[in-house]
This record gives C-alpha cells, structure tokens and sequence, in this order.
C-alpha cells in the first residue's frame, strides 16, 4: 500500500463558511501537494460533488478525494462538531439529518437577526440575505456582513460583541444528539471522528467522558494532528486515542487562504502508537 504523507481530513468550502469554492478548495490543495482531501463542510455535503469532479479533472496531481460533512450535535448540553468522511452523501437518513440542521441553522439565523434588530443592528435584512444564498447558514455569515456594513472592525469582533455566547445576537442552536448523530454517519457507510475536541473546555475527565460515549456511540477516529494546535494538547489527544481505541485523523479546518496557522493540507504526522485513520481509507479506496 502507499504511504500517504499530505492529508487533509478537514476543510470548508463557501457552501458553508469557507470562503473559497469547492474547485478552488481543490486547485489551493493540488498547490500544496495535498494527496488526501475530506470536504467537510457544517451539515452539508453540497460541495462535494463539485470537488470530486475537480479531482478527477486534475487528473494524477490531484488529491484522493473523501467526501464529507462536519455535523454539529449536542451532548450534555455542550456543542460537540463530528466529521463524517467517506459518506454515502445520497444516503437517506444522511439526507433526512442534514435537512433537519439546515432548517435549524435557517431558523436560528433568522433569530439572530431579530435579536440584532432589537440591539439597533439591521439584523433581520442581514440575515434575510444570507437566507436568500445557498448553503449552510452559519454565524460566520452573520460576522462577515456586520464586518461589511462597518459594524464591527472584524468576524472576531463580530463574534466577541455580538454573536457568541452571552453576546446581544445570540441565540442557542438545538442540535441533535451526539450519538444519533455518529449512528447516522455509520449507516450512511462513513467513519466518524471527534473533531477538535481540545476546543471544548472539558476538564480531562470530561474529555475521556466525551471520548468514551464517542466511541460507544461507534465513533471511529479522533482529531490529533491539527493544525494551530499546541504540543500540549496534541498530547492529551493522542492519549485519548490511545485510550480509546480511536484512530488518529489530520485536520487543518481550513476555512479561507491568508490564515497562516492553517493553511489547507498541514501534513502534520500522527503520534506514534496512534492508527491513522487515512489507512483504513485507502483500504476503503484502493
Ligand atoms: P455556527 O456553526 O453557525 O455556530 O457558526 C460557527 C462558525 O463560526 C464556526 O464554524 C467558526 O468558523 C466560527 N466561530 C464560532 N465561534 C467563534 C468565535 N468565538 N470566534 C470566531 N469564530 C467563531
Ligand atoms: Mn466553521
Ligand atoms: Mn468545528
Ligand atoms: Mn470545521
């Protein structure tokens, strides 16, 4: 079998909150040698039919595509994000979830736009243009336009007085639950990885709490090698997939070109003693 060295199992295109289009996604990650890309947008897999084609067109410089979805879920109250990769993006229940979050995300936009309304934002005419766009409706949208209408300097400052937690604009999503979320990832024939679980805020307990439903629920795989992430926590989660039996999967969550810290295709390597868990996608897609 090859050994792969450039693996991306984590990126964003503009059908969600990243900022380049599927095909672009793929032209920046041929660029940087990439020779395995997951598309995972949140809670679509719109650009993926786009991004294989992309592929198949760039003929043997291109990356091994992976199509997937980054679902958004809830456990314990605490928003959790799973990556599906190597989905059967037609699947049905796969459909069905994805078109209950896209209604939730339509609905929670259009109530933060009420919410800015009521701050003396023009809210709900922000909102009600990004309703009118395809794709995943994020918060990110919402920052990028109070960054365009000269509200706020940036999306961090958009996102610090504004949009996140405790903030006038917020407003909680209702996602569903974390291990419903990984049953539909395994029946849509993928494998499910924690993403990014250092950004939780859990104590250590919490995360091998968090690990264990995970891996419980059918969870396959946990993200160690991310990109920006500290030697530290790198650490902790190699020790989780250790633990846990997961496997290891290299992520940039690479949303938009010009963020130093996260480029497309980190080619960080895993830890030793941790699976990856590009392997068992390469068996999948010899
Ligand atoms: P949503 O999934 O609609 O809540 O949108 C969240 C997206 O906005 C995330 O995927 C991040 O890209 C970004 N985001 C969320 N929280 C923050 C924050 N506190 N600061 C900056 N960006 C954030
Ligand atoms: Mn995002
Ligand atoms: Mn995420
Ligand atoms: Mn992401």
């Amino acid at each position: 079998m090859t050994t792969l060295e450039r693996i991306d199992l984590h990126t964003h295109s503009n059908c969600s909150d990243g900022t380049l289009e599927p095909s672009a996604l793929v032209a920046a990650a041929i660029q940087r040698q990439v020779q395995m890309l997951a598309l995972t947008d949140h809670d679509t897999v719109a650009g993926c039919n786009e991004a294989r084609a992309a592929c198949a067109a760039a003929g043997t410089a291109a990356p091994r595509f992976i199509p997937g979805i980054e679902l958004s879920c809830d456990w314990l109250g605490r928003e959790i994000h799973v990556v599906g990769l190597d989905i059967d993006m037609q699947h049905e229940a796969l459909q069905a979830h994805v078109g209950l979050l896209q209604r939730l995300r339509r609905e929670r936009v259009a109530a933060m736009g009420h919410r800015l309304d009521a701050a003396g934002l023009p809210g709900s005419v922000l909102a009600q243009e990004i309703l009118a766009q395809e794709g995943s409706a994020t918060r990110m949208h919402l920052a990028r336009a109070l960054v365009r209408e000269g509200h706020v300097e940036d999306t961090q400052a958009a996102f610090d007085r504004w949009l996140k937690r405790g903030r006038p604009g917020y407003v909680p999503a209702q996602w569903p639950d974390l291990a419903a979320t990984v049953q539909c990832i395994r029946q849509a024939g993928g494998l499910a990885v924690l993403a990014h679980a250092q950004r939780y805020q859990l104590s250590a307990g919490g995360l091998r709490e968090l690990a264990a439903r995970f891996r419980d629920s059918g969870g396959a795989g946990i993200e160690v090698s991310i990109a920006g992430i500290s030697p530290g926590d790198t650490d902790r989660l190699a020790a989780l997939a250790r633990r846990f039996g997961l496997a290891g999967s290299i992520a940039s969550d690479f949303h938009e070109p010009g963020i130093p810290w996260r480029p497309v295709g980190r080619f960080a390597k895993l830890p030793d003693g941790i699976q990856p868990i590009h392997e068992e996608l390469l068996r999948r897609n010899p």
